[in-house]
């Protein structure tokens, strides 16, 4: 039987990473998840967006 390495936090659950800047569950305050359970996003990087939707909604940068 082959015993598959898994990268275990200390609850024993996967350890999870933002999906934008790939800091881990112990580097960030939170971490949001999406629906589906495999991508995650820190405060930092919901910021960074946040700043980006709402430069684009100024019309600083053009849309995509
Ligand atoms: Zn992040």
């Amino acid at each position: 039987m082959k015993i598959k390495q898994a990268n275990l936090s200390e609850q024993g659950e996967p350890l999870r990473h933002c999906s934008f800047c790939g800091l881990d569950q112990f580097d960030v305050s939170l971490l949001v998840a999406g629906d589906d359970n495999q991508a995650f996003i820190c405060p930092a990087c919901v910021e960074l967006a946040r700043d980006i939707i709402g430069a684009r909604r100024l019309g600083l940068i053009d849309a995509a």
